[in-house]
Parts: structure tokens; C-alpha cells; sequence
């Protein structure tokens, strides 16, 4: 399948293009730039057609293109409404960045605009196609190690600038939308349920936040601008599992209390872009669907209310089919069958 990528950043730049050379099921084949000295770069880099160069103004005649069968939004968070529901329009499957947008009313708008147009909304959760990271839903959601007693997820970055900062752009909560969600989502894969009440502290340019689950499960997130972390580490009945560092695009490593584990290193972004072409090909679901990442933001959004009010905020319990499962199966279908390869 052709996919175009709209807004042509550093994430597009440097993972997404170099990931769409390593891809079996998707190539790139088109770009939706604002600058025409990227337009004129990448036009060349890539050998594209001069037809599948697109800007803000005429990006909605990509629907008369049939090379470009996949959009792949990777713009400011704020801005990633406005250019899914112009794919849709336009009759194409779309891939939406982390985090699906900055409102749930912004999601909605997404989600039905696919649903409208008949197409695929995928949320570019990298993470879901990561060996490491599915060997912790995998270790989590079967209870290979007992029962969650203590999770702990954290997420950091340093010398963010531009629209990071900027809460029109990137929404509110501070690191909540970039990095934060990686604890979220983490945290709920590992449990595989979703939180039914939030609490929350803001210190100066990082977060802390404590999710409730149902059963009396928690986990424990931290998420910064100022302080590097990257750690995922659950504490069950029977030992415990962790990443470190667990989140970032390679040299995730994993141990458990039996020993380490040793999975592939993989390009995640060319199988996230390779697994959601699959999926439409055949007529599947998408392993990361744009509900989940309604649900997301709407739980950030409920952190961030506790954040402002200082107060426990309650949600309604997400009753979906487990995508984390999904997504295992979607990555290798073999995947409950494939728990005894964990190596010590
Ligand atoms: P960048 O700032 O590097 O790039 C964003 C691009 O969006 C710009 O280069 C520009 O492209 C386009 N754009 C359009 N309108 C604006 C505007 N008003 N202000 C700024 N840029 C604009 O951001 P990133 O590439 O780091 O992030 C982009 C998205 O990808 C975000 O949603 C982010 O959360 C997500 N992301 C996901 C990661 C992951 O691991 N899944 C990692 C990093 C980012 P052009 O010049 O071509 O018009």
C-alpha cells in the first residue's frame, strides 16, 4: 500500500521515511509538506512523483490519486484532526500519531469521519509491535509471575523545545500528552483493563500520576521534560518483570526475576506501518484502532483534571475487547502459543 506522510518533522524524518525502506506491505509514496525546500528534498531523496507532493492548500486532491492508499499523520498533536478527517474525506485509510488529538471531542470527530468514509484509523502506538513490550502484556495478562501487586511506569525526556510547550499545540498537561501516554498505555497493557479512577501531582515540569484499577490493582507513572527516565517494572506474587529502558525506538532490554530476556531488536515502525497494511489488506481490524486512542486521551485529559483540581477523578470502566491481545495476534499468530519462548 502507498502512504503519504503528512508533515515532514523530525519523527517523519528520521524513523518513519528510513522504517517505509524496510517495509513488505506499504512503501512511501507521497508527502504533504508546508516547505517546499522539504518538498524539493525529498522529492529527490526518495525519487517521488512530482504528483504525490502535496502542501496544506491542495492536500485534499489526494483523493484523486490512487498510488497514495494510506495517510500517515505525523504534525503537531493539536493539528491532527484537522488533517485525519481530511484523509477520510479523501477517501484514504489513515495512521494518526500519538496522541490521537488533544480533545475527546477532537477524536470523535476523527473516528466518525472514518467510520463515515469507510476507512481505517490506526494510531501510530509503535510500542504494540515491540517484542519487549508485548513480552510484558504477554507476562502481565496471563499471570505468568501471579498477580500485579506494584507496577511503576516512567517516561522522560530533556530540552524540549517548540510545540511541546505549547498547550495550543500539544495539549495540556505538560509531558502528560508526549510521554505520559507511554506510562498509560503501558500500565494498561500490562493489566490489560483500563483505569477506573486517576490522581495526580505536577512538580515544576514533571508529573506523577496513580492509576486505579478495577480489583484494587494500581501503577505508579511518572512522566517528565526535565528528567530522563524510561522504566517499566511490575511487581507480582510469584517475582517480578521490567524494561529498561522500555520505551524508546531500540536497545529496549528486558529482566525478569528469573533471569533476562533476550527478544530481536526490530525496526517498530516498519512493522507498526507493515501489521496496519496487513490488517487492511485482509479486511481485519487494526491492532491499534482510533478508539483506543480516544480512550487515551480521555484518560489524560481525567489525569490532568486531577492534576488542576488536586482531586481523585473517577472514570467509567473501558469495556472493549482487549486490543493488546488483538495485537499480539495481529504481530504473530501464534502469539499465546508463543509465551514458552521467553529465554532466561
Ligand atoms: P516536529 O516538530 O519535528 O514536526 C512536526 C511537523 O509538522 C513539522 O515539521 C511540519 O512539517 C508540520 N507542521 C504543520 N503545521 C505545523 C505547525 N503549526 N507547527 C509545527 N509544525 C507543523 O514534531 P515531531 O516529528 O517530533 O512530532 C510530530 C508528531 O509525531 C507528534 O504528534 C508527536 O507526538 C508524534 N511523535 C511520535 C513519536 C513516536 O514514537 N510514536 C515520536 C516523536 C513524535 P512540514 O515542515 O513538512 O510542514
Amino acid at each position: 500500500m502507498g502512504i503519504a506522510l503528512v508533515g515532514l518533522g523530525k519523527y517523519a524524518t528520521e524513523q518513519l521515511a528510513p522504517a517505509l525502506q524496510e517495509t513488505a506491505n506499504c512503501y512511501l509514496a507521497g508527502i504533504v509538506t508546508g516547505d517546499s525546500n522539504k518538498a524539493a528534498q525529498w522529492k529527490r531523496h526518495y525519487t517521488l512523483n512530482e504528483q504525490c507532493v502535496y502542501n496544506y492548500e491542495n492536500y485534499d486532491n489526494i483523493k484523486d490519486n490512487p498510488a497514495i492508499d494510506i495517510v500517515y499523520v505525523v504534525t503537531p498533536n493539536a493539528l491532527h484532526a484537522e488533517f485525519v478527517i481530511r484523509a477520510a474525506k479523501a477517501g484514504k485509510h489513515v495512521i494518526c500519531e500519538k496522541p490521537l488529538a488533544t480533545t475527546t471531542k477532537d477524536c470523535d470527530r476523527m473516528i466518525e469521519a472514518c467510520e463515515n468514509a469507510g476507512v481505517t484509523l490506526s494510531v501510530g502506538y509503535r510500542l504494540h509491535f515491540e517484542p519487549y513490550n508485548q513480552q510484558m502484556m504477554r507476562l502481565g495478562q496471563t499471570h505468568k509471575f501471579g498477580f500485579i501487586e506494584h507496577l511503576i511506569a516512567k517516561d522522560g525526556i530533556e530540552g524540549v523545545t517548540g510545540w511541546r510547550l505549547d498547550p495550543q499545540l500539544a495539549g495540556e498537561g505538560g509531558p502528560l500528552m508526549d510521554v505520559g501516554i507511554y506510562c498509560l498505555q503501558a500500565a494498561n497493557y500490562v493489566y490489560n483493563m483500563s483505569p477506573i479512577a486517576v490522581t495526580g501531582q505536577q512538580d515544576g515540569q514533571s508529573v506523577h500520576f496513580h492509576l486505579e484499577y478495577p480489583g484494587g490493582f494500581t501503577a505508579e507513572c511518572e512522566c517528565s521534560f526535565s528528567k530522563k527516565m524510561n522504566y517499566l517494572h511490575a511487581n507480582a506474587s510469584n517475582g517480578w518483570f521490567e524494561l529498561e529502558p522500555a520505551f524508546g525506538y531500540a536497545g529496549i532490554k528486558g529482566k525478569t526475576s528469573v533471569g533476562s530476556l533476550h527478544f530481536e531488536q526490530v525496526n517498530q515502525q516498519a512493522i507498526e506501518m507493515d501489521s496496519i497494511a496487513k490488517a487492511i489488506l485482509s479486511g481485519k481490524s487494526t491492532p491499534v484502532p482510533g478508539d483506543m486512542g480516544r480512550d487515551d486521551v480521555q484518560m489524560l485529559l481525567a489525569i490532568n483534571r486531577a492534576l488542576d483540581t488536586g482531586q481523585r477523578v473517577l472514570l467509567d470502566p473501558v469495556i472493549r475487547a482487549s486490543a493488546t491481545t488483538e495485537t499480539g495476534g495481529a504481530i504473530n499468530g501464534a502469539w499465546f502459543a508463543s509465551q514458552d519462548e521467553m529465554q532466561h
